[in-house]
């Protein structure tokens, strides 16, 4: 008889192994090559997250040794704290975030988590470590449910109820045919980009990580869904380091620090109001953004 079980502990361990691989992927953002192999250090410790203090000192880095991505980034944001990384389309921002998890190695400097260096912590506590909510979700053809539950093995139908009602997509649930039975994805329910933002903020709160990375979609939602998930989201940060890469300079008014990255460096740096009194990159920026939130609202009109 364990002859014919041996098989499906395999397969169940297959399967696991895959769908770890899912969420890994789910994290590149999109990412479409495969990155550079990654491997634990020899001596590689799990990482003792304390407090959730983040720095990254002089990181410098590139994907190909021609062209350098990252020059000399330092940053620091304390335990609770919420980073917000701007800049124009290819400055190195989703690089900074894919660092932070190690899809990468870096070519100088180093990246600490509560001063452990995140080159000698084994990646599995690493990644258990880092939430993130992807500009993109995979949806599986599964339940929503399921769908739900694979931010953490093992969850309890209640637990993701709570995660579900933490990213007020409870409601939303109930008042489906079967509820959270329901089957989505291509060959059922189709979600709304507002709903599978709130699905991806669920599975961040069933994992629970200390340290959350926040992708901010390109394609902005209605204004008054986007203020919801804002708002859904400032909960979601509490207590957790947040690194949050915005495109709409509207959603980071909050943040403690605004970096904004050009071409792998640091231009600016500091609070909304600081950068705003600066009337550099930033304030520029704000400005073209507020001008073309109004020219869509005459449109609207
Ligand atoms: P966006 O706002 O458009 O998402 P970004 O600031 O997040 O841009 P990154 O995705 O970090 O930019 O990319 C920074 C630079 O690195 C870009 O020039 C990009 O072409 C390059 N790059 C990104 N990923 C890879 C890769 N896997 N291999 C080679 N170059 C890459």
């Amino acid at each position: 008889l364990s002859q014919l079980f041996r098989p499906l502990d395999m397969l169940g361990m297959v399967y696991r192994e895959i769908r770890q691989g899912l969420i890994d992927m789910e994290a590149m953002f999109r990412l479409v090559d495969t990155p550079a192999e990654v491997t634990d250090a020899p001596d590689a410790k799990p990482l003792a997250v304390t407090g959730g203090l983040v720095r990254f000192e002089d990181v410098t880095f590139h994907y190909d040794p021609e062209r350098p991505i990252l020059k000399g980034i330092d940053l620091s944001i304390r335990p609770g704290g919420t980073l917000a990384v701007v800049g124009p389309s290819g400055a190195g921002k989703s690089t900074l975030a894919r660092i932070l998890y190690r899809f990468y190695d870096i070519s100088g400097g180093r990246v600490t988590i509560d001063g452990q260096d995140i080159a000698h912590v084994t990646q599995e506590s690493l990644r258990r470590a880092i939430g993130i909510v992807p500009q993109d979700t995979v949806l599986f053809n599964d339940t929503i449910g399921y769908n739900i539950g694979y931010g953490r093995e093992g969850a309890t139908r209640n637990e993701i109820e709570a995660a579900a009602q933490g990213a007020a997509i409870h409601d939303f649930i109930l008042s489906l045919p079967h509820g959270y039975e329901t089957k989505v994805g291509e060959r059922g329910l189709k979600l709304s980009g507002g709903e599978k933002q709130r699905v991806a903020i669920a599975r961040s709160l069933l994992k629970n990580p200390p340290i959350l990375i926040l992708d901010e979609a390109t394609s902005a939602l209605d204004s008054r869904t986007e203020a919801d998930i804002q708002a859904t989201l400032r909960g979601v940060e509490q207590g957790r380091t947040t690194i949050v890469i915005a495109h709409r300079l509207s959603t980071i008014v909050h943040a403690d620090e605004i970096v904004v990255l050009e071409a792998g460096r640091i231009a600016e740096r500091g609070s909304h109001a600081e950068l705003m009194a600066r009337d550099g990159l930033y304030a520029e920026m704000w400005m073209r953004q507020a001008s073309e939130a109004e020219e869509k609202d005459k449109e609207a009109a």
